[in-house]
């Protein structure tokens, strides 16, 4: 599939022509994946008293996946259900929808995640449609442990109402441990949304897609065959290459998914804190069915203090200044002053035994999984699944602090861990293998771009490849050094720009060999590439995107609002991916 290409004599001004450019990218992908409704389908919906639309706003799938859950759960209840993400539903085909489920996370301090994006900026647009005819309900996930908790399902169910819509039940605003809830909410709320509809049998629904059997609540238990230590002696950090056996569990995996892995607290660390509470292993603790010990090594989060925990050693302690702190609700000074401590390190501020373990277990978050972006394509690593990681370590006071799962897998994962595929359809190797592709990935995240090249080899695309990556210093941690210049040798490979921060004075970053190279990065994507992102969001994927958007707009000759209305085009067209937190 080429993209439509508007040829340089057209009668047409830089802006109108990245316009024009990005709304047929955008169209012609949508058109060819399905995902433009014709006019006739939209229309069909008002007649129909059963079509159920769940729409999906995610970061990492867990949006995605549980509109799929509630959209099974629909079909059971005689609705026909369709699932959606968010930026593939255009206004005009919003307010032609009955009923809609909104599901969705919340990313970073409380922003929209990418595939909502373009969704919501149309909802604010003066041209935003009215929804009078459209009843709706909000599914909004996110994090207690973060600033702006489900903001962004909050926003959507806000701009909805204000828009005509009208809200079948109230929003549910989840936390990280949100299935038994939301599900109850989708069990009460479906049936606010259908007209007398019959139940149906929905376990041969060949609509619904084959589920794997293993999942987030029943994960697989897996052994690692393989813990390799990638970075050099010499490095700063420790990055590790693991590959989890897959055995005969039937789970299977594309290249962009992430993987799921339960981790268990570290057994030392457990120790501490029952010594710190005076307290046995195998003391029983009111209310829950296994002993203590069982309970903090694999039933909670024993690192990360939450934030209430945070509240009752301040009222407990009386240290001037955490009190100080605390009074001043500045979440930057509060950050700050838990930089590098963890839940331990608070419980010391208590003498021993101070706090009983019923009222620590009731301050204590459930331990989660962690999802690391799959660093390997099935069709290269049959019957296994690979991850790099970079393991969190660091000293306080004398003693050793970890990660929770990265140490878990560095040091402890072994015989068997509990791991799971998380789907991520949103960020997936092109379905054109003639185009080209462009793979922004510093650090580890590299990971999904090892899987992407993998890909493209295994399916023998013709397509280019090229692949920023770097890292701190090339002598310790230039990884994968080996893999990349034999898939350079071999051409599947095209381009490998390298940006070693700490090896010059000056910080050299993978956003300055872009620039570097911005005319043949422009020339890429006007060829129809796909430009991908992975790895640190707060920073590096935010000054690849300002460098982008310069790059289109220097060698684009657009002014930074064309250029931008460029960068919207790729997002349309699924050319802009990006997979990072
Ligand atoms: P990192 O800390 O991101 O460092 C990699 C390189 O990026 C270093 O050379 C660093 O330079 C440089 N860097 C620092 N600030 C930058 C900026 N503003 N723009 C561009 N480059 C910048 O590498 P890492 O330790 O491997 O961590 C990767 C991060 O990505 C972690 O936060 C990880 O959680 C995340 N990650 C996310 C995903 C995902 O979303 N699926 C997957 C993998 C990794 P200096 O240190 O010299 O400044």
């Amino acid at each position: 599939m080429r993209i439509p290409y508007i040829p340089e004599d057209a009668p047409f001004s830089g802006d109108q022509r990245a316009w024009l450019s990005g709304f047929l990218a955008g169209l012609h992908s949508r058109q060819a994946m399905g995902l433009v409704e014709p006019v006739a389908a939209v229309a069909s919906d008002a007649k129909s008293a059963t079509v159920l639309h769940v729409l999906y706003g995610t970061q990492t799938g867990n949006s995605e996946m549980l509109s799929e859950d509630i959209a099974t759960r629909a079909r059971g209840m005689g609705f026909e259900a369709r699932v959606q993400a968010m930026d593939d539903v255009t206004p005009e085909a919003l307010a032609a929808m009955r009923r809609a489920v909104l599901v969705c996370s919340t990313y970073g301090e409380g922003e929209m995640p990418d595939n909502a994006q373009l969704f919501w900026e149309a909802l604010q647009a003066s041209t935003a449609p009215r929804l009078e005819g459209l009843k709706y309900a909000v599914l909004a996930l996110g994090d207690t442990g973060y600033d702006g908790f489900c903001q962004a399902g909050k926003l959507l169910d806000t701009q909805m109402e204000q828009l005509g819509a009208t809200r079948l039940a109230a929003r549910i605003d989840c936390d990280v441990d949100y299935e038994a809830a939301a599900l109850a909410w989708v069990d009460a709320t479906l049936p606010l949304a259908g007209e007398s509809l019959q139940a149906v049998d929905t376990t041969t629904d060949a609509a619904a897609p084959a589920k794997s059997a293993w999942s987030r609540k029943s994960p697989y238990p897996s052994r690692l065959a393989v813990n390799r230590l990638l970075s050099g002696a010499a490095s700063a950090k420790e990055i590790r290459h693991y590959e989890f056996d897959l055995g005969t569990s039937g789970l299977s995996y594309e290249a962009g998914d992430a993987l799921g892995v339960t981790p268990v607290n570290d057994p030392a660390l457990v120790a501490s804190l029952l010594e710190q509470l005076g307290a046995s292993a195998d003391q029983a603790v009111a209310g829950h069915d296994r002993p203590l010990g069982d309970l903090l090594t694999h039933a909670f989060e024993i690192m990360t203090p939450s934030r209430e925990m945070l509240a009752e050693i301040g009222t407990r302690a009386r240290d001037d200044t955490l009190s100080h702190v605390l009074a001043g609700d500045d979440r930057a000074a509060i950050d700050a002053w838990l930089w590098g401590r963890d839940l331990l390190d608070l419980l010391r501020m208590l003498p021993k035994g101070a706090m009983p373990a019923s009222t620590l277990l009731g301050l204590l978050k459930p331990l989660q999984h962690r999802a690391y972006s799959i660093s390997s394509s099935p069709h290269a690593a049959p019957g296994s699944v690979h991850l790099t990681v970079a393991s969190v370590r660091w000293m306080r006071e004398g003693r050793s602090h970890g990660g929770v799962c990265s140490t878990f897998l560095a040091d402890r994962a072994g015989a068997e861990s509990g791991i799971f595929v998380q789907p991520n359809k949103a960020f997936r190797v092109p379905t054109d293998d003639n185009l080209p592709l462009i793979m922004v990935g510093p650090g580890t995240g590299i990971a999904p771009f090892r899987a992407f090249l993998q890909e493209r080899q295994a399916r023998g695309a013709k397509g280019p490849n090229w692949l920023f990556f770097g890292d701190q210093r090339r002598e310790s941690d230039f990884i994968y050094e080996g893999e990349l210049s034999e898939m350079a040798a071999q051409g599947v490979l095209t381009r490998l720009d390298l940006a070693f921060s700490r090896d010059q004075f000056e910080k050299v970053y993978v956003q300055t060999r872009m620039r570097e190279n911005g005319r043949a990065l422009f020339a890429w994507l006007e060829e129809g590439g796909t430009f991908c992102v992975c790895g640190d969001a707060t920073r590096m994927a935010r000054d690849v995107d300002t460098a982008l958007h310069d790059i289109i707009a220097t060698h684009g000759g657009l002014s930074p609002e064309a250029a931008a209305e460029y960068v919207n085009g790729l997002k349309r067209a699924k050319r802009y991916l990006r997979d990072v937190y």
